[in-house]
């Protein structure tokens, strides 16, 4: 009888140690568990669950479980490191991350000392002959690490497109807005999240100049903002130009020297920390009045570079079209014509979130427009490497620009590769929310084809535009692009390649 009341008593345990902090479906076994046991001599009392971090860490998880809710036991918890203080969340979460530049609320980023770290635990309540099972498992990421949520929602598989911008910048590096009695202050990172989801956005990249201090802020806002993906980044700032490095959780360090090789530091701890690079604006001027705008870096190999940023919204503003004498369009197809393949992305580079007029591009102009098969960071810039993107100038939500080519059985969409092995090749291009004007097919030698789009066949609200290729004809490869009735281009879209 006993025995069967101990495995009853054995398995509510486990029942409420299971509830208690849920386990990340894919996770890995904790690097440390701390176990024990409190009693009512522990009532109002602290204690520390000591560990050790070894040399080299960047973050620390930790996720805490008890038993005895039922019988109104209470454990609070907090951190400290071997410099003191980290945090205290009481009984308000069973789960928290610290790293140098970002902590779950309720903790402090800063560096990931190694020594003598501890959970410190609180026990406001536990009754006379109550015993209560507690469990601190403990999580250490060293650089290596998987990249760090910043506790968004957990997606689901949803393939679809999904526009968004990949350029903005907060009151962390050098956008102001008016605060509410009209003062130009540094601007809160919320307002350019706000700002995204008034365009429309699925997606937003914070991308504030050399620093990762809006890390903290992303990981308090992502949470709360579940109705857009929000992807951390830092636009790098060097003498020899600017990148945007998509994804990062870490600083990245802008101070290259001028030489290739350090170049390929960046992209070395990009890849590491599963970010991907674009090179901005690379087109631009650079002088006095810009330094190191446009790109002058060297870079061994073109094909660690994911995205360049064709279309940036701040120069459009400032040259009044798409196509004037710094767009990035020519540089990208250069790359192009030497072989590689990287994906075209557009960027408003906006630095007034709050500016509903004035000289900025407001936040999702241009968009980029991706198909990704999951609504999260990763999900989008595993898009951007795929490629199936297009750019929306004007972010306007009914514009739609899809390609695709044909070879009997064999197909590839924008971003991949067609082996056709012989001609001819049928290109079908699908154009929504642009009426008139024409559509442009684009190879390495410049315009191949055009077709008006109020003569097109339409099919489900789409124009559908149609190429054939033959063997004469076949380019390395060719892209699409839609120009409106007045002649300014309106979509851009990403190449198919032909083997
Ligand atoms: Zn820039
Ligand atoms: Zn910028």
């Amino acid at each position: 009888m006993m025995g069967y009341v101990m495995k009853l008593v054995l398995f509510l345990l486990s029942l409420a140690l299971a509830f208690a902090a849920p386990a990340a479906a894919d996770e890995r076994e904790p690097d440390i568990v701390l176990a024990g046991e409190i009693t009512h001599a522990d009532h109002q009392t602290y204690r520390d669950l000591v560990f050790d971090v070894p040399e080299g860490m960047s973050r620390v998880t930790v996720a805490f479980s008890y038993s005895g809710r039922e019988e109104r036991t209470t454990i609070d918890l907090g951190l400290r490191d071997p410099a003191g203080f980290r945090g205290w969340s009481g009984g308000n979460k069973s789960r928290f991350t610290v790293a140098e530049f970002f902590a779950t609320p309720s903790y402090r980023p800063g560096p990931i000392l190694p020594g003598e770290w501890a959970v410190v635990i609180g026990v406001p309540n536990i009754r006379e002959d109550v015993t209560a099972r507690y469990e601190a498992r403990i999580w250490l990421d060293g650089p290596d690490a998987a990249p760090a949520s910043l506790g968004g929602p957990a997606a689901a598989p949803a393939p679809g497109w999904r526009r968004g911008d990949l350029h903005t910048h907060t009151g962390h590096s050098d956008a102001s807005c008016a605060n509410r009695s009209g003062m130009h202050v540094p601007c809160p990172v919320h307002v350019a999240i706000e700002a995204a989801i008034g365009a429309g956005l699925d997606f937003v990249a914070i991308t504030d100049h050399n620093t990762a201090t809006h890390l903290n802020a992303l990981r308090e806002l992502a949470p709360y903002y579940d109705d857009i993906v929000i992807i951390p980044g830092a636009e790098v700032t060097t003498f020899h130009g600017h990148a945007n490095v998509l994804g990062a959780t870490e600083w990245i360090d802008f101070q290259l020297s001028s030489e290739a090789a350090a170049f390929t530091a960046l992209l070395d701890q990009a890849e590491r920390t599963g970010a991907i690079v674009s090179v901005n604006h690379p087109r631009l001027p650079s002088g006095e009045d810009c330094m190191g705008c446009g790109w002058t870096g060297e870079v061994d190999d073109w094909s660690r570079v994911a995205a360049i940023e064709v279309v940036n919204g701040a120069t459009i503003r400032r040259a009044g079209t798409v196509e004037h004498p710094f767009s990035g369009i020519p540089f990208w197809e250069d790359l192009l014509n030497d072989g590689h393949r990287i994906t075209a992305i557009g960027g408003s580079d906006n630095h007034d979130p709050a500016a509903r007029s004035g000289p900025q591009a407001p936040v999702g102009s241009p968009a980029t427009v991706v198909w990704s098969l999951e609504a999260s960071p990763s999900g989008v810039l595993d898009g951007i490497r795929q490629g199936r993107v297009f750019i929306d100038i004007a972010n306007d939500p009914d514009r739609l620009l899809d390609m695709k080519a044909t070879f009997g059985e064999r197909e590839a969409v924008m971003g991949a590769a067609l082996v056709s092995g012989g001609a001819p090749v049928e290109i079908t291009a699908e154009i929504a929310g642009v009426s008139a004007g024409r559509a442009e097919f684009i190879g390495p030698e410049g315009a191949v084809a055009e077709s008006s789009l109020s003569e097109a066949e339409v099919s489900d609200d789409r124009r559908v535009v149609r190429l054939t290729l033959s063997a004469q004809t076949m380019p390395a490869w060719l892209r699409v692009q839609v120009r409106d009735a007045e002649g300014a281009i309106v979509l851009l879209g990403n190449p198919i390649y032909f083997e």
